[in-house]
């Protein structure tokens, strides 16, 4: 509504040229701000379909490695010429095992990462000791872990943290596999956890190849993957970070890397403690049971 500042009466015939002109200005605006929010919706459209491809065309070929294996190791027991002895079954019933446990991996991110895309994961926060859960995880990653040694470091006593327990755990299963990915036979994981003000930070660390600083902010991003350098294909869908970077943003944390280049990388994340207080209390109390 125009209205004339200053002045009672209304508009006289005569404003009618500026009436009209500021008119003319408001309806641009409004056809630009529309063709503003077209050309935006065109590009989330364009940039959807992009996505879809990518993880399309990863996926078939993040899936093709494990299958080729698990076809030929297979074929080769089943052959009726070929006789193998116990042990060299064995190997390879083995084999096929871990690449099946691949192919479960790169099906799970995929799920999960399109769960998260519609909006639908949900928490189901509930009190969480985290030095187990830790602990827990580190177990169950154990038997993919040969040659690799972890360090847990958690204080004493570490507050009860209110968080979705599976979520959590898929977060440290991401950043352990990681590190078992690209760590040397014999190196060192290590997951710390530290106690700050109003936050914990939790940290694993590992000795392996290292990420370069030209790549550290990506890792992030969907389907991004920094070629191994490891002279061998590293099987991964590029969705691990992402999902784990959704998961602890959607408990109010934040998640970020360093690392060195040959020196090996360190994940950090933060998850906020709800009142501190009552968290040191039940932990306590909990010690006292
Ligand atoms: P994926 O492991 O399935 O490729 P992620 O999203 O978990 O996907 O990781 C993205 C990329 O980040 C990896 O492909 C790898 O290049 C790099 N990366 C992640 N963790 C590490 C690590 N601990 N050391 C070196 N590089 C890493």
């Amino acid at each position: 509504m125009l209205e004339h500042i200053g002045q009672t009466e209304s508009f006289s015939p005569s404003d009618l040229p500026f009436c009209q002109h500021i008119a003319d200005l408001i309806s641009a605006s409004i056809e630009q701000a529309l063709h503003r929010e077209e050309h935006q919706a065109a590009q989330a459209i364009e940039e959807a379909n992009r996505l879809k491809a990518e993880l399309v065309s990863i996926l078939a070929h993040e899936m093709r490695t494990p299958l080729t294996s698990i076809k030929g190791y297979s074929t080769a027991l089943l052959m009726e010429e070929a006789v193998f002895s116990a042990e060299t079954q064995r190997e390879f019933l083995e084999i096929i095992d871990e690449e099946c446990d691949v192919l479960q991996d790169l099906i799970h991110d995929l799920l999960e990462s399109s769960i998260i895309d519609a909006g639908l994961l949900r928490l189901e926060p509930q009190p969480v000791r985290l030095p187990s859960l830790v602990r827990s995880v580190i177990e169950d990653t154990s038997h993919r872990a040969q040659g690799i040694r972890f360090l847990i470091d958690f204080p004493e006593s570490f507050p009860i943290l209110d968080a979705d327990p599976d979520r959590i755990v898929q977060v440290f299963r991401n950043l352990l596999d990681n590190a078992l990915k690209y760590s040397p036979q014999g190196g060192l994981v290590v997951v710390r956890g530290e106690l700050r003000e109003s936050e914990v930070v939790i940290s694993v660390a590992d000795q392996g190849i290292g990420i370069a600083p030209e790549h550290l902010n990506r890792l992030f991003d969907k389907f991004f993957r920094v070629k191994s350098g490891l002279g061998r294909h590293v099987v991964g869908s590029g969705l691990g970070l992402p999902i784990a970077r959704n998961i602890v943003e959607s408990h109010g944390g934040l998640i970020w890397a360093e690392s060195q280049v040959g020196r090996g990388s360190t994940f950090y994340f933060t998850l906020p403690l709800r009142n501190r207080k009552q968290e040191m209390i039940e932990d306590e109390r909990e010690q006292d049971d």
